[in-house]
């Protein structure tokens, strides 16, 4: 049996962590089992309060990104398409009349005022809320009657016994069946509910696991029924657990956005992603952390997803990608920080990238995210740095530190342009101190806020050499004929 996994979104908004969390937990199990990954759009949901087709070019991107290629989606295809939802109404809509013919489904004239009138009943007499099920005991005759007005079609959910089925997380799960509501399959409108496009596809398309969030869990009997009614096998269920904020809180906005596109745009690796979000609920079982797609890959197995929540840690995940920054080549840190330095508006010209490639690998091992580039180097672009004026206060005011710098100026003139080097500035600004006879800091200091308008930063004599003779010289004096 080759393994079927499917990633089923509805485009009701933008991806967020816990849906490409499941669409991880998926593609791992398909590579894992030599299996194959399946994208469909579930947009059969076209209130337009929540239908969101803008959202739809993102979830085959934000797939891309993170290096997972579905197998079979709806721009290449596959052998049980359409992979969208909308464009199989027929199939739903067949399906049904299968039911209805078999005696496991019913048609329902009820109104909606009806139905609404039913619920506020219900409600007020503090009874459980769900359809009466009328419909289901009209007679011939009656449904003659009623037989030119507007209806749903309706489970015949069994009356009497449990709805048994075993889920690979959280075990045997059994359900009372007269809990469970006549569900409606199709609306009156002919387009199908979730559960019934659901079960439709997942059989059509022989998904042989089904794994998604826990919220899905207490809509599984009902699946269960509608497989049962069809006479049709069942996929196996895995569950993986809801994903909590470090509050134990469900995650929302206030645990930082957990939109997925926003840790692209914030620039957060796709190792790193994927690395952090399939270890949200499942584990290998060993006390490590990194892992690279591969180990993920050789070691993942359903058995590994637990039952317990998954906590989100935002630091966790800001460490995890600083790891993964310094683990990648220097040259890969450069290109993917060009954007951001564009974006700051740093670079500007041609020179300002050859700028960005000598200064951006000073920089990687303070790195967290991509984005994090651009107040990390700023200070290198442009004629002057912004001058913190604490730093300058601090280091530059004295008519003293003017001199000093006056005095270490001859001496990188003295360098040739193409010879500006670590070694070279080095002895020259060490030469400087030795004749000043000054304390190293009472030099170090004043030249790093002259040439970079801040206390801290990468190695001084790195930050010159990358810098470049003619802004140094440049920068040296101006701040000189400030001085004086
Ligand atoms: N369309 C559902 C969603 O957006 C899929 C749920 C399922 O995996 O069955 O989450």
């Amino acid at each position: 049996m080759t393994v079927r996994v499917r990633y089923p979104p509805s485009p009701t908004g933008a991806q967020h962590i816990g849906n490409v969390r499941t669409a991880i937990l998926n593609w791992l199990f398909a590579k894992k089992m030599g299996g194959r990954f399946i994208l469909r759009l579930e947009d059969t949901d076209r209130d337009p309060s929540r239908y969101r087709p803008d959202v739809i070019p993102d979830i085959l991107s934000n797939l891309r990104f993170l290096g997972i290629e579905p197998d079979e989606d709806w721009e290449k295809g596959g052998p049980v398409g359409p992979y969208i939802q909308s464009e199989r109404l027929p199939l739903y809509q067949k399906a049904a009349e299968e039911l209805i013919e078999s005696g496991k489904a019913y048609r329902c004239y009820c109104t909606p005022e009806r139905i609404a009138a039913l619920r506020a009943g219900q409600q007020q007499r503090g009874e459980p809320t769900g359809y009466d099920r009328r419909c289901r005991y009209l007679t011939s005759p009656e449904m003659d009657k009623l037989s030119a007005q507007p209806f749903v079609v309706r489970l015949a959910v069994p009356l009497e016994g449990q709805t048994l089925y075993h889920d690979e997380v959280h075990g045997d799960i059994s359900v009372e069946n007269n809990a469970l509501d006549d569900q409606v399959l199709l609306k009156s409108n002919g387009w199908p509910t979730y559960h019934l496009a659901n079960v439709v596809d997942d059989h059509s398309m022989s998904i042989t696991h089904v794994i998604r969030g826990e919220d899905w869990l207490p809509s599984t009997p009902k699946h269960v029924l509608l497989y049962q009614a069809f006479g049709w096998e069942t996929p196996k269920w895995v569950h993986a657990p809801l994903i909590l904020g470090t509050d134990h809180k469900k995650l929302s906005k206030r645990h930082g956005d957990t939109e997925f596109a926003e840790y692209i745009r914030r620039g957060y690796l796709p190792e790193a992603l994927m690395n952090f979000l399939a270890l949200l609920g499942w584990s290998p079982g060993e006390d490590q952390e990194l892992y690279s797609v591969g180990d993920l890959i050789d070691r993942f197995s359903l058995e590994g997803i637990t039952p317990h929540p998954a906590i989100f840690d935002a630091n966790k995940l800001l460490w995890m990608n600083g790891e993964y920054i310094r683990k990648s080549s220097p040259t890969r840190i450069v290109d993917l920080s060009i954007p951001y330095l564009q974006e700051a508006s740093l670079i500007k010209t041609e020179e300002d990238i050859e700028l960005a490639e000598r200064v951006v690998p000073l920089v990687t091992d303070r790195m967290k995210t991509l984005e994090e580039v651009a107040p990390l180097t700023d200070f290198f672009f442009g004629d002057m740095p912004k001058y913190d004026s604490k730093a300058v206060e601090k280091w530059l005011k004295s008519s003293d530190d003017g001199v000093t710098l006056a005095k270490i100026l001859p001496r990188l003139e003295g360098i040739a342009a193409d010879q500006f080097t670590v070694n070279l500035i080095e002895a020259a600004v060490r030469s400087g101190i030795e004749e000043l006879g000054v304390p190293s800091p009472q030099v170090i200091h004043p030249l790093r806020v002259a040439l970079t308008g801040r206390t801290v930063g990468p190695g001084l004599f790195e930050t010159m050499a990358a810098m470049g003779k003619e802004k140094v010289l440049y920068r040296l004096k101006a701040i000189i004929a400030k001085e004086h």
